[in-house]
């Protein structure tokens, strides 16, 4: 998932006013609409939960699922055995191929003016040094004073061949902002803040005077013959980094950590020589594999070709395990389903789950699914989707389907009031790209509805990080949220309504001051080669 923050809404309604005053209901459980099904599904979320059992092996053994790599496959693979275990019915639908990378051993040493393992690993699809590494000079991109133009940028470009280059922003502290905040004076926190928006300036500048960007760079310096590019992609808290896809097609390329970054930029600058023995073990396949969306199905009684569907992403980065992005979600979805399979067998209508991969490509597996299954659009009751975090599920976003709300209210009202104690149903919500798969059915104007969570320090600290690991999970809100889903997926199965999906009327956005735009749907890329002709 890219950042949720751009949503935009009118008005909300905290719908735990309308769980304040539910009928008294069975024994130990508030139960306003008395419904057995729903008291069964709460207790089989809330006291017979198995996500812990579920989240390790795919965490923690399977590991983290690059879209296109084996480790994509075998979680496709294990989702399949899990749901047929249940018996539940479920495929892995091939919606076509991607690159298949694998990440091997990754190391920087330091080895002049002193010796020190550097905190580095390389980025996701990354070319591989020479099994042995590579020993080089580190350089930095010079600064706007020692170069003035893009001819003295090109001569500078002749004298790198074989070094190591440092292309990102070296941070003038890795303490994060609040931590600065919380001990300094204002004097002392006003000139942290200065330094840092004059480093900031300082290193566009940089660019600027060679007449380069960050995406023009990885080329030329691939160009020039360098051994190797190193960046840093710091996420504002302490030893945390954003570490995602290599932006340097052709060469070796490393995150080294805030402190070990700005370490090697310092050195660099000050004339000390840097030297750094890089060893980077990856494997390309030589051709593009299959990849899949893994679909699991518990087939209507009343109304088999109507759906409610779950939906969440399951590939992720690797420079952890994709704890919270997407573990959680898929964690959630596949617990949701157990249940469901559990306290209601036969429902009225068909429900669907999507773990797609693709997501962090954008969402080309869920779009390659929306697009090859207009029976679902045309029968979608409701799509429920998550993919922010390990936090407790605090919203519905209605993306502008205006008369959806009564319904989705309606589905609330008849919960446990607990479990929609913190949730707020905002609409009417405007149609926008959340940047995550309920998108590609919303663009079709069929009703897909994020499910978003208090945030547990996901945007800073596990979003695409390389401490987004199974321990930052927390399961006591993970199991609100799959019970969630499943009373939602009850309600929405049973409820003779079929949703409006009527569309409120574009805003005009402030910032163009016109209409705002109904996101377009996106036709996928059906291999990785295709998607970079683009
Ligand atoms: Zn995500």
């Amino acid at each position: 998932m890219r950042s949720h923050l751009l949503v935009a809404t009118v008005a909300a309604v905290a719908a735990t006013l309308i769980g304040a005053a539910p009928a008294r209901a069975q024994a130990g459980q508030d139960n306003p609409s008395g419904d057995p099904v729903v008291q069964k599904i709460y207790d089989e979320g809330m006291h017979h939960s198995q996500l812990e059992r579920l989240a390790q092996p795919l965490l923690d053994s399977i590991g983290p699922r690059l879209t296109g790599s084996a480790a994509n496959r075998a979680a496709n693979d294990w989702l399949l055995k899990t749901y047929k275990s249940w018996g539940i019915d479920a495929r892995n639908e091939k919606y076509g191929t991607w690159r298949d990378w694998t990440r091997g051993k990754s190391t920087l040493e330091l080895v002049s003016p002193r010796y020190r393992v550097l905190e580095a690993t390389m980025h996701a699809w990354s070319a591989a040094t020479p099994a042995a590494g590579v020993t080089a000079d580190v350089v930095i991109i010079p600064t706007a004073s020692q170069i003035t133009d893009s001819a003295g940028f090109a001569r500078w470009l002749g004298t790198i061949k074989g070094k190591l280059v440092l292309i990102s922003e070296p941070q003038v502290t890795c303490r994060p902002d609040a931590d600065i905040r919380s001990w300094a004076d204002s004097a002392t926190y006003q000139h942290a803040v200065f330094q840092r928006d004059s480093a900031a300036t300082e290193w566009r500048a940089r660019f600027t005077a060679a007449h380069v960007d960050g995406r023009t760079l990885p080329a030329l310096l691939a160009r020039a013959g360098v051994a190797g590019v190193l960046s840093n992609g710091w996420s504002r808290g302490w030893g945390v980094d954003k570490i995602q896809s290599t932006r340097a097609a052709d060469v070796p390329s490393f995150d080294v950590s805030c402190e070990d970054y700005s370490l090697l930029a310092r050195l660099a600058s000050n004339g000390q020589s840097p030297r750094v023995h890089a060893i980077a073990n990856a494997r390309l396949a030589r051709t593009e594999s299959p990849v899949f969306n893994t679909i699991a199905e518990i087939k209507g009684s009343e109304k088999p070709d109507e759906y409610v569907m779950l939906s969440a992403h399951l590939d992720s980065w690797d420079s952890g395990s994709g704890g919270t992005d997407n573990g959680t979600g898929t964690i959630t979805m596949l617990e949701a389903m157990r249940i469901l399979k559990t306290a209601y067998p036969h429902p009225k209508r068909t429900i669907l789950v999507g773990h797609w991969s693709g997501e962090e490509e954008g969402e080309i597996g869920s779009s390659a699914f929306a697009a090859d299954h207009p029976e679902v659009l045309k029968g979608l009751q409701a799509l429920f989707n998550q993919d922010n975090g390990t936090g407790e599920i605090d919203s519905v976003q209605t993306n502008g389907f205006i008369d959806a709300a009564p319904s989705l209210a309606r589905w609330m009202s008849r919960m446990p009031a607990d479990m929609t104690r913190n949730v707020t149903l905002m609409f009417p919500g405007v149609a926008h790209n959340e940047s995550t798969d309920s998108d590609a059915f919303d663009c079709y104007g069929a009703p897909g509805f994020f499910l978003t969570s208090s945030d547990w320090s996901y945007t800073d600290y596990t979003w695409h990080t390389n401490r987004d690991t199974y321990d930052k999970i927390n399961f006591d809100n993970v199991k609100r949220n799959a019970t969630l889903v499943a009373l939602f997926a009850y309600e929405a199965s049973e409820d003779p309504t079929f949703v409006s999906r009527t569309r409120r009327v574009p805003p005009i956005d402030q910032r163009t001051n016109q209409p705002m735009r109904v996101p377009s749907c996106r036709v996928p890329p059906r291999s990785w080669e295709a998607s970079q002709r683009r």
